[in-house]
């Protein structure tokens, strides 16, 4: 079977995008006074086609993010050596195609999806890296765990042998002014610091938090992994899925 290619316009698109988006982050950093290893870039590929994927690939990107299991799976079947980040809502019986097939899952909303992940993570292969998922917004319509209920949440998953839990993962709503995006970011940076003196044995080193329109917020308040769909493959087609 031979891997798809992108045209040598889509190529250079992606690079340029690419290229940007680099730019940006090391912009950001500078300001924050953060070396440029302390942020990692997830390309978010949901909607976008497996050449888009090898292209940004062949210039140095690794980390995939996907939201709808069925189009991640065929992804990951013709490009296994990358690394895959599951970051959709996740139905409690479709995880055990999550936990067999991902190295990362950011979308960990609630304790049974996170008993389950580690109930059938296969024994032989590296612990399953997660994140829980904060609410920040507090609409009760919004998926993920209460700032009330964190601690508890951790205390248990900790003692889950085949997951390693590494931190927080918040969607927040849109905001458009910078110090509004800053002030929810920093919400989960104290979050995971009140965590950290809790639990201190582990390794909860992780924020996941910033996407194309607040990756600087994001970066000042000290994301670590920041996922950008639309400013690295243009806008989704808004079809069937968003
Ligand atoms: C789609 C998506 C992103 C990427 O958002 P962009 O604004 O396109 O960069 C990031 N995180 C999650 C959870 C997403 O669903």
């Amino acid at each position: 079977m031979s891997l798809p290619h992108a045209t040598p316009q889509r190529q250079q698109q992606l690079q340029e995008n690419f290229q940007k988006v680099e730019q940006r982050i090391e912009e950001a950093c500078h300001e924050a006074g953060r070396p440029r290893e302390s942020v990692q870039l997830l390309a978010v590929s949901k909607t976008k086609p497996l050449e888009d994927i090898l292209s940004l690939a062949a210039i140095g990107q690794q980390a995939f993010g996907e939201n709808y299991l069925q189009e991640a799976l065929d992804k990951i079947a013709q490009a296994p050596e990358l690394e895959w980040h599951f970051i959709g809502p996740i139905q409690s019986n479709k995880t055990r195609p999550i936990a067999e097939n991902f190295a990362w899952v950011h979308s960990v909303d609630r304790l049974k999806i996170a008993r389950r992940l580690s109930e059938q993570r296969p024994p032989n292969a590296a612990t399953l890296k997660i994140l829980l998922e904060i609410n920040l917004d507090e609409e009760s319509s919004k998926a993920g765990f209460n700032e009330q209920d964190i601690e508890d949440a951790v205390s248990e998953v900790l003692q889950m042998p085949h997951i390693e839990l590494r931190g927080l993962m918040a969607i927040p709503m849109i905001r458009s002014d910078f110090e509004g995006q800053r002030a929810v970011f920093r919400r989960l940076k104290k979050l995971l610091g009140a965590l950290q003196k809790k639990f201190p044995d582990a390794r909860l080193d992780t924020l996941s938090m910033g996407m194309s329109g607040d990756l600087e917020a994001a970066i000042m308040e000290g994301a670590t992994w920041i996922r950008i769909g639309t400013d690295l493959f243009g806008a989704r087609d808004y079809g069937s899925k968003s």
